[in-house]
């Protein structure tokens, strides 16, 4: 064998090794749930609950570790920490076959120290306004500006902090956008709105950084726009600078051999309108698009269209799991649901929530009937 052609089957030799560290995904349809974290659950208590889920087909569980003001694990940042979860459930999750992944709230933050110690690192509205001063729609909605170094410094320090638990299969980042600046309609309401274009007050990053980097590149200030939400440059400028942040946590996650996920918004069209979010454009393993399909006024038969619409988007290799919003389902549209994401097809699907299977056990009682005819 020459020596250059031996060299290129070493490279991918490593490379398989190394990909190989990352836990494989099943074929199967598989079930995942979102669950929120717990501190009282004894081990015992623990190990029922994952035997609950294992009767219901579910063997992911994507466990809410990091709110940006609470964290379940040992971590380096400013936030509160209830217990460390993490170092509890992952010797009991290996034992029972459960694979857990850190659920990790990324530009959404609401710490008070955070906000007090680094006010810059928030997004600015159109008004000139900080979401520290004005957040939109609920006093909480405070958001990290995605062009800020320090700001992807910071969550790559959170990602480093996950390093110390081998044990858990991947990392699950959500809230990875702007805050909406159009609400799905199906919440308008709620706020007394009416969203048909883009309001300024709902219109975010226009912070010294994000107006710097977008004049520095196309010689003009988006302040100075006439139509912002019209100007292809400033919208995409926007989504890119997400995809930058996603991109460049990935690989920190691929280095610790676990698996890259992300929650985004139900369809391609649907995120980059209302957050932002190109998330065809992410490097992640899996793609957990919220179907929630009251909060957009559709039926449950949309559950195909919005999978199938996913799919055809996203690249070779990666997989898109469903979530669907549990309470919203009777039990024969829950069966339905089911049926018409794997037609379209999704890799499996995810529960929000965890208490939702748990309010609901007739619907409960649909997964535990259903889990092993689904290959
Ligand atoms: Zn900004």
């Amino acid at each position: 064998m020459k020596r250059r052609k031996f060299l290129q089957l070493g490279a991918a030799i490593t490379f398989m090794l190394l990909a190989k560290e990352i836990p494989a995904i099943g074929t199967k349809f598989e079930r995942w749930v979102w669950m929120h974290p717990n501190c009282d659950y004894s081990d015992n208590d623990w190990r029922m609950q994952f035997k609950y889920l294992k009767e219901l087909g579910i063997r992911h569980i994507h466990l809410e570790v990091y709110t940006g003001t609470r964290v379940w694990f040992r971590s380096s940042t400013l936030a509160e920490m209830p217990c460390d979860l993490l170092s509890k459930i992952l010797p009991l999750a290996r034992e029972q076959g459960m694979r857990v992944h850190a659920w990790l709230w990324v530009m959404m933050n609401n710490n008070p120290e955070m906000l007090r110690q680094h006010p810059d690192w928030y997004v600015v509205n159109r008004l000139g306004k900080s979401c520290i001063e004005d957040p939109p729609y609920v006093k909480y909605y405070r958001w990290l500006c995605p062009s800020k170094p320090q700001v992807r410094d910071y969550l790559l320090g959170v990602i480093k902090d996950l390093e110390a638990y081998p044990d858990l299969a991947g990392i699950h980042l959500d809230y990875i956008r702007f805050p909406d600046v159009i609400l799905p309609v199906g919440f308008q309401p709620k706020y007394n709105l009416v969203q048909k274009t883009e309001m300024p007050q709902f219109d975010f990053c226009y912070c010294p950084t994000c107006r710097d980097a977008f004049k520095q590149e196309h010689g003009m200030d988006p302040l100075h726009l006439k139509e912002p939400d019209k100007n292809f440059a400033w919208r995409k400028f926007r989504e890119d600078r997400i995809t930058d942040i996603v991109n460049t946590l990935v690989p920190a996650i691929a280095k610790q051999g676990k698996l890259a996920t992300a929650a985004v918004f139900p369809t391609p069209e649907i995120a980059r309108k209302l957050v932002r979010q190109n998330w065809t454009q992410w490097r992640v393993q899996a793609y957990f698009p919220m179907m929630y399909h009251p909060f957009y006024h559709k039926p449950v038969q949309w559950l195909f269209d919005a999978t199938q619409e996913g799919v055809r988007q996203i690249k070779s290799g990666q997989k898109l799991y469903a979530g669907i919003y549990v309470p919203a389902f009777k039990p024969d549209e829950l069966k339905a649901g089911l049926q018409l994401i794997r037609k379209a097809g999704g890799a499996g699907v995810a529960f929000f929530d965890y208490n939702a299977l748990q309010a609901h056990p007739e619907l409960a009682d649909v997964l535990k009937e259903t889990a092993n005819r689904e290959k």
